[in-house]
């Protein structure tokens, strides 16, 4: 075991497994002796998954990339504001594995086990390896529950991440959803290509080849994710002629500054993958570290407004605590003056009168 870890001196693991434990951790050389007893706490109630190529890609414990997966002894410490279910899931979850939002659409939830478990999780409480699989007969109940609500066009595949499903499964549950005709979009949301890239291999790209409107929504927060493994899992994809969108989470330490943000918005148009959602942080217990202010958040945007191509650009967007739903929190150029007369402001911040434009 590693006997001392300066969390600013520059390393490399060479993990050939995915790291799980409290012991792989100090073995891995990504915490000291000294926070282990904490951690062990922390480990009763989060779960750790660090694969080996996302472990790779951590150069020092607290950078951008090892601070999204390596626990923290803070994450014991809950404040008044956080919620174990704090988009409010569980009240909206009419059978197993589903939850009923929005009119149009449901969230299908075939597994609670992900490539890695990164420590600002939403659904930490709920998601880890003992989260375990719907089985076949809870499956079938939520597929049911799909066909016979003829207003949803469209099924979100969560979890968990549905890509740590068995290519053989992942076609069984798209052939189901296939048979069902008001089923007209089939969304993944997945970790996976930048986790674990191996695990979305042609089989798996195969798997997800459908009729239907497929479309991938791969989560990433740090343009050093997109490494060429995680581009080359994205191209197979593509290649199938599914969209590829990013939805990244904003987050304090890792994405935080205009030019954290700017390459991470960049990388992703670089690989094909249209920024789609930059989500602020749900209040989730024991994840106060990573929070960053929503009036900050709107001028990091703002400033990025013609900084960055508008095809870089996701919507800013919060899930309204206590399961409320998603709403935008762009940064606002449109006021109305005291003459009444509209005021948009500039990607410079020089502010402009709009002379036909009354409020
Ligand atoms: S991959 Fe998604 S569901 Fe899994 S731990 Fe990360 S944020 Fe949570």
């Amino acid at each position: 075991m590693t006997s001392t870890v300066n969390p600013s001196t520059p390393r490399r693991t060479d993990a050939r497994r995915t790291l799980r434990s409290v012991a792989d951790l100090l073995d891995a050389g990504l915490v000291t002796p000294e926070q282990a007893p904490e951690l062990e706490q922390v480990a009763r109630q989060y779960a750790t998954a660090i694969p080996p190529a996302f472990a790779a890609l951590i150069e020092t414990p607290d950078d951008p990339i090892g601070r999204q997966v390596i626990p923290d002894a803070a994450e014991c410490h809950t404040e008044a504001v956080e919620d174990p279910d704090p988009i409010g899931d569980d009240a909206l979850s009419p059978v197993p594995g589903i939850v009923h939002r929005y009119a149009d659409r449901a969230l299908l939830k075939p597994l609670l086990v992900c490539p890695l478990y990164c420590r600002f999780c939403f659904r930490r409480e709920h998601v880890g390896p003992g989260g375990g699989v719907l089985d076949d007969a809870a499956l079938a109940r939520a597929l049911d529950w799909l066909r016979t609500h003829t207003d949803i066009h469209e099924v979100v595949m969560t979890g968990g991440d549905p890509l740590m499903l068995s290519p053989r499964r992942m076609r069984a549950i798209i052939a189901a959803l296939e048979t069902m005709d008001h089923i007209h979009t089939i969304r993944i949301h997945t970790r996976v290509p930048v986790a674990d890239p191996a695990r979305l291999d042609d089989a798996m790209a195969d798997a997800l080849d459908t009729t239907r409107s497929m479309w991938v929504v791969a989560h990433i927060n740090h343009a050093r994710e997109l490494t060429p493994q995680a581009r080359a899992a994205i191209r197979r994809v593509q290649a199938r002629a599914i969209p590829v969108l990013g939805q990244s989470v904003l987050l304090r330490g890792v994405n935080d500054t205009p030019d954290a943000l700017e390459a991470l918005l960049r990388a992703q148009v670089s690989a094909r993958i249209r920024p789609y959602y930059l989500h602020q942080l749900d209040p989730a217990p024991g994840t106060a570290r990573f929070h960053v202010p929503i009036r900050e958040g709107q001028r990091l945007l703002a400033s990025l407004r013609g900084r960055v191509t508008g095809i870089a650009w996701p919507t800013y967007v919060i899930d309204i605590p206590g399961g409320y739903g998603k709403v935008p929190i762009a940064p606002d150029y449109l006021h109305t003056g005291a003459d009444g007369y509209l005021r948009v402001t500039a990607p410079d911040g020089a502010i402009h009168r709009l002379a036909r434009e009354r409020g």
